[in-house]
């Protein structure tokens, strides 16, 4: 099973949004998708259209051990996408976790007990933080994929994050490769989104998807309706959008091993 973490430190960038509309155009194309939900803030399961009061077992069971992760998910209204739920019970989890062994593998050690097959490929929506969840995240992931929007301090933070994730490379998980940066809530009325992703490119280079996602009120009406703006408006710029940053991840990810340095 490829895993991708969805992460940035930032909150409101795009991380929920991006891992339920990729997750549903990988689901729309036949594979076994499923989409974790590791933000006690609980958008993705919000947005998929799971209450609260359906969420019986939860990520926060999984990172615990009161859960294997086969038990915990629930299936969508998005045929071939599963969800493990996310409940305001995982904001404990950071700090019950410090006391805990395995405390940076737990993630890890309960994806690597899904039997193989189950799933083709795991999207992890991060918390907009760089504690132990999203470390958790990073060591369990073979791929990295961050949104970064199209404002002013949009690289502020990246370093810290690229920091964290060559540390997690070194002492726990090699093979953790950076899928690429994906631009966010690009208004094209405005100069300074052209010239933050300018700059952006600039910066990281070709590790910047050649996609970037519009501004569109489309994607943000689609978790109110709890459905994916892929399904919620198929024809949207925003889900067009993510159509096409799907089919560049799908390349990257057929790369070989060894192109995919970050
Ligand atoms: P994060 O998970 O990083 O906190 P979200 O995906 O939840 O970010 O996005 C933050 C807010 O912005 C949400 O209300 C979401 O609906 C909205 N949003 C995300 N992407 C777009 C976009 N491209 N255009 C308009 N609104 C967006
Ligand atoms: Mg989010």
């Amino acid at each position: 099973m490829i895993r991708i973490a969805v992460a940035n430190q930032k909150g409101g960038v795009g991380k929920t949004t991006t891992a339920i509309n990729l997750a549903t155009a990988l689901a729309a194309i036949g594979w076994k998708v499923l989409l974790a939900d590791l933000d006690p803030q609980g958008n993705a399961s919000t947005g998929l259209g799971v209450p609260p009061s359906a969420r019986y077992r939860s990520t926060y069971d999984v990172v615990l051990g009161h859960a294997a992760i086969a038990d915990a998910v629930i299936s969508t209204k998005v045929p071939l996408l599963d969800l493990l739920p996310a409940t305001v019970d995982l904001s404990g989890a950071e700090v019950e976790l410090v006391g805990l062994d395995h405390r940076t593998d737990r993630l890890k050690r309960a994806f690597d007990a899904v039997a193989s097959g189950r799933w083709d490929i795991c999207l992890i929506d991060c918390p907009p933080s760089l504690g132990l969840l999203t470390v958790n995240a990073l060591v369990s992931a073979n791929q990295l994929l961050v949104p970064l929007q199209c404002e002013f301090f949009a690289l502020e933070g990246l370093s810290q994050l690229l920091q964290t994730v060559e540390r997690i490379r070194v002492s726990f998980n090699p093979s953790l490769s950076i899928l690429g940066v994906a631009l966010t809530m690009f208004d094209r009325r405005n100069n300074l989104s052209q010239a933050v992703a300018d700059d952006v490119r600039a910066c990281l280079g070709g590790a910047v998807f050649d996609t970037v996602v519009p501004r569109n009120v489309r994607l943000s009406e689609a978790p109110s309706h709890g459905l994916p703006a892929l399904i919620y408006d198929l024809k949207c710029p925003g889900s067009e959008a993510y159509i096409r940053l799907a089919r560049e991840m799908l390349a990257r990810l057929q790369r070989p091993v060894a192109e995919q340095a970050a």
